[in-house]
């Protein structure tokens, strides 16, 4: 036996000629060829979690928006669907040097500031400091400019938002930036759930042969839930779709009050930018038309701690290898609880938003590094 197999056992009694049929043979199916960067956004996997389904007796299955190939996230569909309607309104033109304005905690951002790589733009994005720095470093990495402000409610005019659109209408006066502005406004705009609705929700129509019993998804515009309800519940009435929601959000009261706040608790309720929560990307304080789009298809809402998110997070890392962001956390640890209420037999779909490597730094750090082979928790102990 060569040195070289004893140090790599994993080639033992494998003819590494035609690798014993397991290396890919040439003649392999034709090759499909995306168009640029903007051809691998969409048809992401709907995909099993094997843990979850087993702990619950239902099948949980998560759609991998994480493998976007643009900004890995949902938000590439959304950017492309807003650039697509600018220009096809005139309000934009390819290879111009124009510039796009978002405000964003920072996955739209990604989107908006790759394709306008790829479609001659500049971006402009204005984002809260308390998001990680992953998410604004990368922005800068790829070219964008960047203002990142402090948290503050939508009242006040330097909330990220705000700044945004003010930067938009202050753009013909900016002699640095040649071209048009255009205030991209994904809270707002319909082109933000339309991509839902045009993309995510046929798919998981088709990727799960329309059987499935609830949908569930956190908030933070609104667009994918209210897309993707919009899309499946005229198709599938009796299913049930359920809004993920962290603490300080004003989205879980309402779904079940119609009001943002419990006029009870108002004084005492300390609102999201005010909560010093390790999820980010989930979770406002105020009406979206995005979320508002949807808000009537939505049958009841969940609530999910920090803590539960991050012991949802090293449970997918222990159990399957699943490794992702604060807001997928959420969503599964609300698909969880809604499969044990559905009860065994159920399908349940939710969302993985993005990857736990754009959380290293704050999410990821309190949630800390997993050791061993596989933890002893119950999933009594992670969503408690
Ligand atoms: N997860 C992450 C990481 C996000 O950045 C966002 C959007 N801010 C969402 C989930 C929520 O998606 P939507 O805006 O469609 O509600």
């Amino acid at each position: 036996q060569s040195e070289i197999s004893r140090v790599h056992p994993a080639t033992d009694g494998i003819d590494l000629k035609d690798g014993n049929g397991l290396l890919e043979k040439e003649s392999s199916p034709a090759p499909s060829i995306a168009e640029g960067i903007e051809g691998c956004i969409g048809n992401t996997p709907l995909f099993r979690i094997k843990s979850l389904s087993d702990a619950t007796g239902c099948e949980i299955l998560a759609k991998a928006e994480f493998l976007n190939g643009a900004g890995g996230s949902p938000k590439d569909r959304v950017a492309l669907s807003i650039i697509k309607m600018a220009e096809e309104r005139g309000l934009l033109t390819p290879h111009s040097g124009d510039t796009i304005y978002e405000g964003t905690v920072g996955s739209t951002g990604i989107s908006l500031a790759t394709l306008c790589r790829a479609r001659g733009y500049l971006a402009h994005i204005c984002m809260p400091s308390d998001q990680s720095t992953e998410k604004s470093d990368l922005l800068l990495k790829l070219g964008a400019e960047v203002e990142r402000v402090l948290p503050a409610p939508i009242v006040d005019q330097n909330q990220f938002v705000n700044l945004a659109r003010l930067r938009a209408s202050e753009h013909a006066f900016d002699p640095s930036h040649p071209g048009t502005g255009f205030f991209a406004d994904q809270f707002e705009t319909t082109a933000n759930w339309l991509a839902h609705y045009n993309g995510t929700g046929p798919e998981i129509y088709r990727q799960t042969g329309g059987r499935l019993d609830a949908f569930i998804a956190g908030a933070g515009t609104g667009g994918t839930i209210s897309g993707v309800a919009r899309f499946l519940k005229p198709r599938l009435p009796g299913l049930r779709i359920l809004l993920a929601d962290p603490e300080g959000s004003g989205l879980y009261n309402r779904v079940k009050f119609g009001v943002m706040f419990d006029m009870r608790e108002r004084e005492g309720t300390r609102r999201r930018h005010q909560v010093d929560t390790i999820v980010e990307g989930i979770g406002i304080n105020r009406v979206t038309a995005n979320f508002e789009a949807g808000r009537e298809l939505i049958d009841d809402a969940v609530r999910v701690t920090d803590e539960q998110a991050a012991a949802m997070a090293r449970w997918l890392v222990e159990r399957d290898g699943i490794f992702v962001g604060s807001s997928s956390a959420v969503n599964c640890v609300a698909a969880a609880k809604a499969a044990l209420e559905l009860g065994p037999g159920h399908r349940v779909v939710t969302i993985l938003c993005d990857s736990g490597t754009r959380h290293l730094s704050k999410f990821w750090a309190k949630v800390g590094n997993i050791g061993g082979v596989s933890g002893g928790m119950e999933l009594e102990d992670v969503i408690h």
